[in-house]
């Protein structure tokens, strides 16, 4: 006799109290990895972008005032931090993948319930449902 599947996923989070479907899990694996892809595209566009600013700042800089090498160096800091800030994003993205596999990802930490796969797609770092977030803001 075959033992039943979830033996096998069966988790050490005893805070979730509500099962997910397979169904369920595939789609929130779906949106993390079409946000994941979304990221990556986002990512190499401003990275072009940077290279493009240090390009401009190496060729045609000679005829540059200190107001413009000003400002492209700025633009140049703003597209490297949101260049960083988009990897920080993808990096949760990635470790949100891990842990639904291990079946771990999408449970609110304060009451266990399950995130909706809208606010997981949405905010793929979130811990906690609408419900207790509103609560924590209150606060
Ligand atoms: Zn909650």
């Amino acid at each position: 006799m075959a033992k039943p599947a979830e033996t096998r996923t069966a988790g050490r989070k005893p805070v979730a109290k509500a099962t997910r479907s397979a169904a369920e899990t595939e789609k929130i694996r779906a949106a993390l990895a079409a946000r994941r892809d979304e990221l990556r595209a986002e990512y190499d566009q401003t990275l072009s972008e940077i290279t493009e600013l240090q390009r401009d700042r190496l060729t045609d800089s000679a005829g540059d005032d200190q107001a413009d090498t000003g400002t492209k160096t700025l633009e140049r800091e703003q597209e490297i931090s949101l260049a960083n800030s988009i990897r920080e994003r993808i990096t949760q993205v990635e470790r949100a993948l891990e842990r639904l596999d291990e079946g771990g990802y999408g449970w609110c930490e304060r009451c266990g319930d399950p995130i909706p796969v809208e606010r997981l797609a949405a905010f793929p770092s979130a811990t906690l449902c609408v419900k207790c977030k509103q609560l924590e803001e209150r606060r």
